[in-house]
Formats: C-alpha cells, sequence, structure tokens
C-alpha cells in the first residue's frame, strides 16, 4: 500500500498588480499556505510581474 501523507492542493498564482490569475500551479499545504512569490509573465499587462499564491 503506498502511503500518501503530501497534502496537496491546486492554487493560483496572482498577479499582485492586476488582480488578474494567470496560472494554476499544486503546492504543498500541509503547513498552512506557503508565502510564495514569483516573478511571472502577466499575459494582461504583457510584462513581468510579481505573483503571488491565492486558494480558492
Ligand atoms: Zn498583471
Amino acid at each position: 500500500m503506498a502511503k500518501k501523507k503530501s497534502k496537496r492542493e491546486y492554487v493560483w498564482l496572482e498577479c499582485v498588480q492586476c488582480s488578474q490569475r494567470n496560472y494554476r500551479t499544486s503546492v504543498n499545504v500541509a503547513e498552512g499556505t506557503p508565502k510564495l512569490k514569483l516573478k511571472k509573465f502577466c499575459k494582461k499587462e504583457r510584462k513581468h510581474t510579481v505573483h503571488k499564491i491565492r486558494r480558492k
């Protein structure tokens, strides 16, 4: 039997400047939502901005 202890959840990566949700990713939420900030390309603004995790 396979042990499944990882608690992964699908989240959005949301642009902090225009609140556009550009990316879907999965994170480990076993110890709460990770405070991740990533530089990603925002399709709306067509430039790289900081994106943060947004849980549903
Ligand atoms: Zn944006």
